[in-house]
């Protein structure tokens, strides 16, 4: 854990993990992959930093797209080309167009609060940025269809402490400004990520996990084990009389999977929970801001988990 960045024993440590974002999620040729620190969150400030020259594009698909939206504004004029707030971010917006003069359209692509997801890559005539901290890794991506990735890496990738970043080369220091060294991307492509102290443990940790998935068949396998993970869950939330899935579904997310009791048995939310705690289930309450229950079923999270969560569910609505 006390191993510097500059020891010669990580160098390597960082140059694999690169090498294996690349050939995981096929990132074509003149595309840089940094680590850094701050967050997903400081991605909401620096990448309208380094990408909006004047005005730009987002998808208002929740909570995170309008802390995202929120920091651009600083930078230049923002669009938001539609939102679902009008249903508490329930589905994804249909039906809207994207101005073809922004610099870029920003979408989240999968809302970890709501569990809706942008399960594809959008055909749309201008340039993607792509929140992707709640899903990278869990399908094959058109990342030329990107002028940035980012991801906080907490969820599919790593332990939290880094977040990764992919970004085409080609389009920075296109912004008429300043930027400060830290938050222009150039200064930690030029460097390798090693300007400064980069988050070691957590890369390397990013590393291992990367050595798995090329192992276990890559993200085309995790798509397969997501499908199969929420096929399992969203099956029972469907058949299971107590409950009910929060979102539209055809956006239901393969990552998040929200639902609530059904109105009529609203009182046995807490006695459920209270069940399923006892039965060894971990982490499955929603959000405050929807409620009910979330199961989050990230890469790490195996067929024998999503069973035993709906063996709960099937043995609660028989006592009830
Ligand atoms: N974006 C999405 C989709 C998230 O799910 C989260 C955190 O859960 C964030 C951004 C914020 O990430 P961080 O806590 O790394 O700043």
């Amino acid at each position: 854990m006390e191993i510097s960045h500059r020891a010669k024993d990580f160098q390597p440590v960082v140059d694999e993990a690169v090498a294996l974002i690349k050939e995981l999620l096929q990132v074509p040729e003149g595309y840089s992959v940094i680590f850094l620190g701050g967050g997903a969150s400081l991605q909401f400030c620096q990448v309208p930093y380094n990408f909006l020259i004047k005005k730009a594009a987002y998808l208002n698909t929740g909570t995170w797209a309008k802390k995202a939206m929120k920091e651009a504004k600083l930078f230049g004029e923002v669009v938001e080309v539609a939102s679902s707030a009008d249903a508490n971010y329930t589905y994804i917006p249909k039906g809207w167009t994207v101005p073809e003069d922004v610099d870029y359209l920003h979408i989240t692509t999968n809302n970890t609060i709501y569990g809706t997801e942008i399960r594809k890559d959008l055909d749309v005539p201008v340039r993607l940025i792509g929140d992707m901290s709640s899903d990278i890794f869990s399908r094959p991506v058109d990342v030329a269809k990107y002028d940035c990735i980012y991801a906080g890496a907490q969820k599919n990738l790593a332990m939290a402490g880094v977040t990764v970043i992919i970004v085409k080369d080609d389009k920075l220091g296109m912004a008429p400004r300043e930027i400060p060294t830290m938050l222009d991307y150039r200064t930690h492509v030029e460097k390798g990520s090693m300007f400064n102290t980069p988050p070691v443990v957590p890369i390397y940790s990013a590393l291992e996990n990367l050595r798995y998935l090329k192992n276990h068949g890559g993200v085309e396998a995790m798509d397969k084990l997501a499908h199969e993970r929420a096929d399992i869950v969203y099956g029972e939330i469907d058949r299971n009389k107590l409950f009910r899935g929060t979102v539209a579904e055809e956006d239901r997310s393969l990552m998040n999977l929200c639902f609530v009791m059904n109105d009529e048995y609203k009182e046995l939310e807490k006695p459920f929970f209270d069940f399923a705690t006892e039965r060894g289930m971990v982490g499955i309450k929603g959000h405050r801001s929807v409620g009910g229950f979330r199961a989050s079923c990230y890469n790490a999270m195996s067929i024998e988990g999503v069973n035993a969560l709906v063996a709960c569910m099937k043995e609660f609505e028989a006592q009830h």
